[in-house]
């Protein structure tokens, strides 16, 4: 029994049997002192038996309410990684694009994944991607958090947005977060495994909606693999208009 649910039930009971006692007053009529012990009966009687009333109503309520926390946090997480999932994921984006004129969107693929999970097994692989999650997490926990978005979006796919200032900060961000994973081995019991990540970025540069935006980056993530994993590229608008500023500021020079 928690006790928010006994002191909510114990001001329900004064509540309650101060409304009956009332009651009971006015049922007394003229005579004071017949109203007074009317009051004073009602008083006592449902302080005495609303508890066995209230009591179990508001521990229902808790428990509904809890059960419904946790129904929505087990539809928001990803079991495996307990990183937001793929729904949780878009909906926090969806949010950000909405709000915020500045956004960029990275996404992060593991790998050649398939051949760890070929050689060690699926458990191993599995607890390679939950160490990944877990740097991806912590490298993330270093910028403000209302800013972002991320998740686990696939397989070994991992996702993130950036909004406001920090968006312009997306390559410094991608990189750290390839760092964050290539920079020491994955321990699997006692044997290491040297994980690397692909990542591709896009910088709002015009008015996308966020699907435009995540397909930019998922272009830029396979210009990544292409080049030979293990490296960050940005989109092609991107690398574009970096190209243009190089050129302007040369020429201003
Ligand atoms: P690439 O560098 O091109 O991304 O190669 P890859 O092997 O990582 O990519 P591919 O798409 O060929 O394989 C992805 C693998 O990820 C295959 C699939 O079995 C594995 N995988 C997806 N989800 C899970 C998971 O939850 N646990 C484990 N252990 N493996 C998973
Ligand atoms: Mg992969
Ligand atoms: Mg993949």
């Amino acid at each position: 029994m928690s006790v928010r649910t006994v002191c909510k039930t114990l001001a329900m009971t004064v509540t309650f049997a101060g409304a009956s006692s009332a009651l009971g007053y006015g049922l007394g009529g003229h005579d004071l002192q017949h109203a007074w012990s009317h009051a004073t009966l009602l008083f006592v009687i449902s302080a005495c038996l609303s508890p066995l009333l209230i009591f179990p109503l508001v521990r229902k309520t808790h428990l509904l309410l809890d059960a419904q926390r946790r129904l929505t946090e087990l539809a928001n997480t990803d079991a495996l990684t307990g990183l937001p999932n793929r729904r949780s994921f878009y909906q926090s984006a969806e949010n950000l694009a909405d709000h915020e004129t500045a956004l960029a969107a990275i996404i992060l693929d593991i790998d050649r994944f398939k051949d760890l999970n070929d050689s060690f097994g699926h458990a191993v692989g599995d607890r390679v991607l939950k160490e990944v999650a877990t740097r991806i997490a912590v490298c993330l926990s270093a910028y403000c958090p209302p800013a972002i978005a991320f998740g686990r979006i696939g397989g070994e796919e991992f996702a993130c947005v950036l909004s406001g200032s920090l968006a312009a900060e997306v390559e410094h961000v991608s990189q750290a977060l390839a760092e964050a994973i290539r920079s020491a081995p994955v321990f699997v019991d006692g044997r290491q495994h040297r994980v690397t990540v692909s990542v591709g970025y896009h910088l709002r540069l015009e008015d996308l909606d966020l699907d435009e935006v995540m397909k930019q980056a998922d272009g830029a993530l396979y210009a990544a693999k292409a080049a030979g994993r293990d490296q960050v590229a940005a989109s092609d608008a991107v690398s574009t208009w970096n190209e243009r500023l190089r050129v302007e500021s040369q020429s201003a020079a």
